[in-house]
């Protein structure tokens, strides 16, 4: 599959956008892995021919001009549904375009469909959607990450190029390490969350799933930037991002030791050995960095995450939004606890009832206050390692794709984003970008993190440690 770049160069130069958004909705309908929820194969021809007439008529449609992309279901858009995974909002369809949506629209892209993701985004393989569970591409029999695992199944599959997926804890970078693709959560704050159903509101962020950084960046430059319509985004105009890898000599690289741990895969460990001597033969300085409460992450999560999703998620009672429950005579609040208990599925009832118990008088201060505490000092932590090296680089996750239904209990689930979730709970930036495979051709991701705001930064580097991967004929993206 062509990357986004050279689609919209072809475009913008007479190539056919409804040649390539033809193509993009036949492989669609061929494929098998479920990542796809829908598509809107008649408002996206008829938009690529707008597209073609617009080239013709001398004029530029942008710098994503005719390029196919697909949107998470938790993405409001006025075509088709926005379901979010979830029976309860199975046949909403939102009256406006996600901010990030228009944007993407302004600059050419022609959205060819929605993509499933693990119900309300709460998940790390995709299996919680009402909707089916997504294939991984690389291993039909394994998940493939999530929550936006329909995202980064896309992509992996050689579906479309570029899809938007929301990471609240973990949610792009792991899928994207899962499926062998590129997955970048820019810091909190820089892309505008207008029109994505909230999760847990000061952790969502929304970003791209792409083959490589550079189609990233393109992505990330048309997304970012201030929107009226959401008070915690810089306000800082739009402008477009490039990027140029940095030099690699001289680069400082912090490896946090709790994450070069026994508790990795094998593979992962390896993975991990393997870019250390690269990047060192490559003259990078390698630091050992700290980062005594990357523990404490998942706990702190789980306690902010879900007590923001309580309150968020109160609003679908069946009466103003969602599922509504058959209950002639029922009073309102019957009417109410029977729709969220038909319309939610079990990992979302666990995490409201968690979320409403550590909100609860007698426990706020003992968690909610607690977990905020925590999260000050975590995110101190990472400022204080951004002293002493440009990024921190680690595994993504601690294991590659795990068989469907292979995992079970939910405290093992919520482990897989023991890496993650610190970003989040920061609010710097992170992206995952692919870094070879397993003996039995699973992909690897490796995770590079930065100070908050230095998303360029970020994205410069993970594209030297690209260039420094490919250089070594180690594999990058899985898809065709
Ligand atoms: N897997 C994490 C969770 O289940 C993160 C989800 C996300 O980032 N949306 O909450």
């Amino acid at each position: 599959m062509k990357t986004a770049r050279d689609i919209a160069k072809h475009v913008n130069t007479g190539g056919s956008a409804v040649e390539i958004v033809q193509e993009a909705l036949d492989r669609i309908q061929a494929d098998t892995s479920n990542a796809f929820r829908e598509t809107f194969a008649e408002s996206a021809l008829t938009a690529a021919a707008d597209i073609d007439r617009r080239v013709a008529a001398g004029e530029s449609p942008g710098p994503l001009a005719g390029v196919p992309v697909a949107i998470k279901d938790n993405i409001c858009t006025t075509e088709g549904r926005t379901s979010c995974g979830s029976k309860m909002l199975e046949d909403y369809c939102s009256p406006f375009d996600a901010t990030v949506v228009t944007r993407l629209q302004g600059a050419g892209a022609v959205v060819v469909g929605k993509v499933n993701c693990d119900e309300f985004a709460m998940g790390s393989s995709t299996e919680t959607c009402h909707f089916g569970p997504v294939k991984n591409p690389a291993d039909p029999s394994r998940v493939p990450g999530g929550s936006s695992g329909g995202s980064a199944a896309a992509v992996a599959a050689g579906l479309v190029p570029v899809a938007l997926g929301s990471d609240t804890g973990g949610s792009i970078r792991q899928p994207a390490a899962f499926c062998g693709v590129t997955g970048f959560k820019p810091s909190y704050g820089q892309v505008s969350r207008w029109g994505l159903v909230a999760f847990a509101s000061s952790l969502d962020q929304i970003g791209p799933f792409t083959m490589d950084t550079a189609d990233a960046a393109l992505v990330f430059g048309v997304l970012r930037g201030g929107d009226p319509n959401d008070g915690t985004c810089d306000p800082a105009p739009a402008k477009p991002c490039q990027v140029e890898p940095t030099d690699l000599k001289g680069m400082k690289i912090g490896i946090p030791t709790q994450t070069a741990t026994d508790g990795n895969a094998e593979s992962v460990a390896t993975m991990l050995e393997q870019v250390r001597q690269h990047l060192t033969e490559a003259g990078a300085e390698l630091v050992d960095v700290d980062l005594s409460l990357l523990d404490q992450g998942i706990s702190t999560y789980y306690v902010i995450a879900t007590a923001e999703a309580s309150s968020n998620l109160a609003r679908f009672d069946g009466i103003r939004y969602g599922h509504r429950a058959e209950a002639p005579g029922a009073g309102p609040d019957e009417l109410m606890a029977l729709s969220r208990s038909e319309g939610f599925g079990a990992e979302v009832r666990r995490r409201i009832l968690l979320g409403t118990y550590v909100l609860s008088a007698g426990y706020y201060d003992a968690y909610y206050n607690r977990a905020l505490k925590i999260r000050r000092m975590i995110r101190d932590e990472y400022l204080k390692a951004f002293s002493s090296c440009d990024v921190l680089l680690s595994p993504t996750t601690p294991s590659p794709a795990f068989e469907l239904g292979g995992i079970t209990d939910p405290v093992e689930m919520y482990l897989c984003d023991r890496y993650t979730v610190g970003a989040n709970i920061a609010g710097i930036p992170g992206i995952s970008i692919p870094y070879g495979q397993d003996e039995q051709n699973l992909p690897l991701g490796l995770q590079l993190l930065a100070a908050p705001f230095a998303d360029e930064e970020l994205l410069n580097a993970a594209s030297a440690i690209e260039k420094m991967r490919d250089l070594a004929g180690i594999p990058g993206a899985m898809s065709p």
